[in-house]
């Protein structure tokens, strides 16, 4: 059974479904590598026909989920994760686009990033790290 991947803001816990992992073939070489199908690679809209729509809305939705997280902790991890869930805890969330309230959550405001003062409201374990790259 292939698990899907998910896109997750662990501070918001929001997540975006990147789909399953498929083949790849790099443009950079021709080699194989592996990428997720909800997003979108190189042959899927050859591949997958109509699914090239919804490869457009879940781009859409990347650029709109990444904009609102930024400066967030964001994680990429297998849906398998749910065995961490415990009683106590909202859980992990159930992935986006789920296009009964796609429209309703892209109507969340964003306001111009400003990166120089953005910059300066890191905390500073993240600061630290960041030091040591
Ligand atoms: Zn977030």
């Amino acid at each position: 059974m292939s698990s899907n991947y998910l896109l997750l803001c662990i501070d918001c816990n929001e997540g975006l479904d990147l789909g399953k992992t498929f083949k790849i073939r790099l443009s950079t070489d021709d080699r194989e590598s592996y990428g997720f199908d909800a997003i979108g690679g190189l042959g899927i809209n050859r591949e997958l026909g109509d699914k090239a729509v919804y490869v457009e809305e879940t781009i859409e939705f990347l650029q709109f989920f990444l904009m609102k997280h930024r400066l967030h902790e964001i994680r990429v991890l297998p849906d398998t994760v749910k065995k961490y869930e415990t009683q106590n805890s909202s859980g992990i969330p159930d992935p986006y686009p789920d296009y009964e309230k796609y429209g309703e959550y892209m109507k969340a405001p964003i306001v111009k990033p400003d990166p120089d003062k953005e910059a300066d409201i890191l905390d500073k374990a993240l600061i630290e790290k960041l030091k040591n790259l």
